[in-house]
């Protein structure tokens, strides 16, 4: 079982900041990807679990057209125009906020204005998508605030949207999906073309689920990433060429990968490669997980790695050590890198009696080679966003 999520004193900080009681809290969880990595763009399948790790948004409306914003992550507390974020040049992070606002005053929903104060205990940029739960949660609080009531996966598309205008990442869909649709002890498998998606029942018995941030963010991935996207549209552009019917990867397999390998060239048949293999594993898993055959399912995450190291190209030297040390204490199933690469987390299956050894072989290994330092987390596979206090509370997952 997953614990709930306690509730920080989001309340009573913002009512200690701007001298009234907030009407609404919501909350919105980060999330790991247990498989699935590099698949979302292309039109694939990914499974990620919702973490117990949330960020919690308490807001109260304003009738002015004004914003004011404060997270308790970044202390300053930022104001705008709800009209024109940019025209008092707030900091950075107030651009997922005021994304989400703007979006939602387009779709027709009356906000007026609102002041909001933030927590999380979702590590701010180490993977654990702390962007989308800032995103939902906030989404959620303005539409309660204006007495709105949006469909999940408009919510989902919506704090998506947000992040593509506003922030300018081209991000997939799996981070506001599994934060938004998540439901405990379950992990969600999305179908990212079909923009579908299953609960499959994770039964980890002695077993859990162990995330390890490396500590190390390397500058270029962004920029690798946005080289990826455009290496695999590339490779289904040709294969489209030479057999109708391929809208993406996704409409490919490895036979067809392997039998056009020349025409690709040696770079986008090995992204070709490793999209068509990570789809099938991904299924897998969690046909896996319905039989409740972890040691496959191990296998597969494992397996996952060696193509994202090898084929994808997005590990590095850090990621790569911290899974070899992981992976050689006895008894862990399974372990690869998670999120987009370069940096961020790592995530196991591991015996729950052998978190100590991990622990510390991370220290003795990891830590004293001079990487890092790592942080290890178990992830318990928590419930998608809810309005936690206001009128409409409840789960969307449920
Ligand atoms: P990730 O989503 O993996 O944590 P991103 O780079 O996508 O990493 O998002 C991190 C950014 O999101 C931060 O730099 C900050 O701008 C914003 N952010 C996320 N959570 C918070 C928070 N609690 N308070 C303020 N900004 C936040
Ligand atoms: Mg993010």
């Amino acid at each position: 079982m997953s614990p709930p999520a306690s509730r920080p004193p989001v309340r009573e900080l913002f009512a200690q900041r701007f001298g009234r009681p907030c009407a609404v809290v919501a909350r919105a969880p980060g999330r790991v990807n247990l498989i699935g990595e590099h698949t979302d763009y292309n039109d694939g399948f990914v499974l990620p679990i919702a973490l117990g790790q949330s960020t919690w948004v308490a807001a109260g409306p304003r009738s002015d057209g004004r914003m004011r914003a404060w997270s308790q992550s970044c202390e300053i507390e930022q104001t705008w125009p709800l009209d024109d974020w940019a025209a008092d040049r707030p900091a950075p992070w107030t651009g997922y906020i005021a994304g989400v606002a703007t979006l939602l005053r387009r779709r027709g929903v009356p906000l007026a204005g609102c002041d909001l104060a933030v927590v999380s205990d979702v590590p701010v940029g180490g993977g654990l998508s702390s962007s989308a739960a800032l995103e939902v949660a906030t989404a959620l609080a303005l539409s309660c605030v204006a007495g709105a009531t949006l469909a999940p996966l408009e919510l989902a598309d919506l704090c998506r949207a947000a992040e593509h205008e506003f922030v300018g990442v081209p991000c997939g869909i799996m981070d506001q999906y599994a934060s938004v649709l998540a439901r405990a002890d379950c992990a969600l498998l999305i179908d990212c073309r079909a923009r579908a998606w299953e609960h499959i029942p994770l039964k980890l018995g002695e077993y859990v689920i162990l995330v390890v941030n490396s500590g190390v963010r390397h500058d270029l991935a962004a920029g690798v990433y946005a080289q990826r996207q455009r290496e695999c549209r590339q490779a289904a552009d040709l294969l489209r060429s030479l057999q109708p019917g391929v809208a993406g990867l996704r409409d490919v397999d490895a036979a067809t990968v392997e039998r056009h390998a020349g025409r690709l060239g040696t770079v986008c048949a090995a992204r070709a490669r490793h999209v068509t293999s990570e789809n099938a594993r991904t299924i897998a898993a969690a046909e896996a997980l319905r039989r409740n055959d972890l040691e496959t399912f191990g296998r597969l995450i494992s397996a996952s790695h060696a193509s994202l190291r090898d084929d994808f190209e997005v590990s590095c030297v850090e990621l790569d050590r911290l899974v070899e040390i992981v992976g050689n204490v006895p008894g862990v199933l399974g372990v690869r890198l998670t999120g987009a690469g370069f940096g961020g987390c790592i995530v196991a299956l591991v015996p729950r009696g052998s978190v100590p050894a991990v622990e510390e072989a991370v220290r003795r290994q990891y830590d004293a080679e001079g990487y890092g330092p790592a942080r290890v987390l178990v992830a318990h596979p928590g419930a998608g966003a809810s309005i936690v206090e206001g009128r409409r509370v409840g789960n969307f997952g449920q």
